[in-house]
């Protein structure tokens, strides 16, 4: 990083992220407590890995931390191996809480803790939605050190006070930013209310957009923050993506990966006018809000879609490079290229939309076989390390959006009063029948997709900007894009 950089990126600037001014030097594995070696050495670990050596001193010294970090960087030791050190285990109360955003990365972290843990008396226990209460509920029973879940479902237990937070000391956010775009974000928020107030505060994610660092102003206090990638502000930073698509297949590839992904709003290219048209016509079929900048639209057209979408009313806007010139929006989440540009400069526009002034966004590429010459030759000439990416299956797509139905759905259940509790019970007969034919199920399936589609996607209109983690005042001043839906009620 030039000195010049350097200065740019540690500026305390109105609400950039600016890493530790009295920073903590690195731990080595040798200089770690006997007892967290054994762990470690447990796991088959001899040697620390980045994200461990320069976080585990702040949590050890409890100085709240946002961590930028991606998954198989070795975050979960780093939270865990202080966690263990610092709990007490003579004492079977909740001592700290992990909030993870799928039930996968819950027993993902689960399993590693007891790998860590070996045969030493620890309880840690999952505790995730869409499973039966009775497990979980014996596991609190018995004294959960260590509690690691999903927001929606803690929340639950937190009500029902099976849960209780008075002895928590550390509460870690994991992969934060997917927390946001499984729709945890209400969840969360009222279970900060049950937080102790002295508590240390850790949040790991792989993107910093607004809503994330809102989210960590709500959790933390005066967190510090490290990034593993250095330079953070240029656009050879922000995380680029690719997957290989056939080009038949763009339009299902995209759909299947704005579903996992869930932008907040995305800027998507396209080469050409037509498919431009097509794109935007199979997103709007498809039930998202979307909507078209091409040159054929009048003045007056071209100027109502960007206000729109400047002003955080248009989730998805798909245009052509020219028509793209005058969008200028601070804080966009995704920039989308649907089509690989054929100038390699195109590539350096287009991402450049986002990421802009230190908030970390994405670039995503759809790249067809045809298109592989462009692709490299983009990567070489600008020396842009591209991260291949597998395209989500059906059936990934199916397991998120299921969470994310059960987590509404559970959600929907806690608003309810004792009368339509009661109402509801007419239906119980009902819910049975209609497992027995494959029709049947249609019927309830059908019910459940519009369900989702209404709560999730139909949180992305003008009501649910209420629900999003608030920007500081200083955050939004100069951004055009004033009312941002980031981390909205069921989804960012
Ligand atoms: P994570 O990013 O936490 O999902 O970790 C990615 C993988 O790295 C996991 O399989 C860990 O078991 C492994 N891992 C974590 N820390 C270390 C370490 N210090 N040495 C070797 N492997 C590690």
């Amino acid at each position: 990083m030039t000195e010049r950089k350097k200065a740019e990126a540690h500026a305390p600037a109105s609400d950039e992220i600016v890493e530790p001014a009295n920073t903590i030097p690195e731990i080595t594995f040798e200089q770690l407590s006997p007892r967290m070696q054994d762990a470690a050495r447990r796991a088959g670990w001899d040697k620390l890995m980045p994200v461990q050596a320069r976080s585990i001193p702040y949590l050890l010294a409890g100085r709240d931390l946002m961590v930028q970090s991606r998954t198989g960087s070795g975050k979960t030791g780093a939270f865990l191996l202080p966690i263990l050190e610092k709990i007490d285990r003579s004492r079977p109360v909740t001592q700290a809480l992990i909030l993870a955003p799928t039930r996968e990365l819950a027993i993902q972290i689960v399993g590693e803790a007891a790998t860590l843990s070996g045969d030493e008396p620890v309880n840690v226990l999952p505790i995730y939605g869409g499973v039966g209460y009775g497990q979980q509920l014996d596991g609190l029973k018995s004294g959960a050190h260590i509690v690691v879940g999903t927001p929606g479902r803690i929340l639950d237990h937190l009500d029902r006070r099976t849960l209780v937070l008075d002895d928590l000391k550390i509460i870690v956010l994991d992969e934060a930013d997917r927390l946001l775009s499984m729709g945890f974000y209400p969840d969360m928020r009222q279970l900060a209310r049950s937080l102790p107030r002295r508590r240390a505060g850790f949040m790991f994610s792989a993107t910093f957009p607004p809503a994330v660092r809102s989210l960590a102003r709500e959790f933390l206090h005066e967190p510090d923050f490290l990034s593993l990638s250095k330079d953070h502000i240029h656009v050879a930073d922000v995380p680029h993506i690719y997957y290989e698509v056939p080009g038949m297949d763009k339009d299902r590839a995209l759909v299947r990966i704005i579903e996992i992904e869930n932008p907040q709003t995305a800027l998507i290219f396209c080469n050409t006018k037509v498919r431009v048209n097509y794109v935007a016509t199979v997103l709007q079929r498809f039930g998202y809000d979307a909507d078209q900048l091409t040159a054929d639209l009048s003045q007056n057209e071209r100027e109502g879609v960007i206000r729109k979408f400047h002003a955080g009313k248009l989730r998805f806007l798909i245009a052509t490079d020219i028509a793209a010139r005058g969008i200028d929006v601070e804080d966009l989440a995704m920039v989308i290229q649907y089509e690989f540009p054929e100038e390699t400069e195109l590539y350096i526009h287009r991402a450049g939309r986002t990421g802009r002034a230190g908030a970390a966004g994405v670039a995503i590429s759809l790249v067809a076989r045809e298109e592989r010459r462009d692709f490299i030759h983009v990567c070489t000439k600008y020396k842009i390390e591209m991260e291949k990416r597998e395209l989500p299956t059906d059936d990934d797509v199916a397991a998120v959006v299921g969470e994310r139905t059960v987590a509404l759905l559970e959600a929907a259940q806690r608003g309810r009063d004792r009368l339509q509790i009661e109402r509801m019970q007419r239906m119980l007969p009902l819910v049975s029948s209609l497992f027995e034919t494959e029709d049947e199920r249609a019927l309830l399936a059908m019910l459940l997709d519009d369900f989702y589609q209404q709560s999730h996607h139909g949180a992305f209109g003008s009501q649910e900007a209420k629900e999003a983690p608030a920007p500081r005042k200083a955050e939004s001043q100069g951004g055009r894009q004033r009312s941002r839906r980031g981390g909205s009620r069921r989804g960012r």
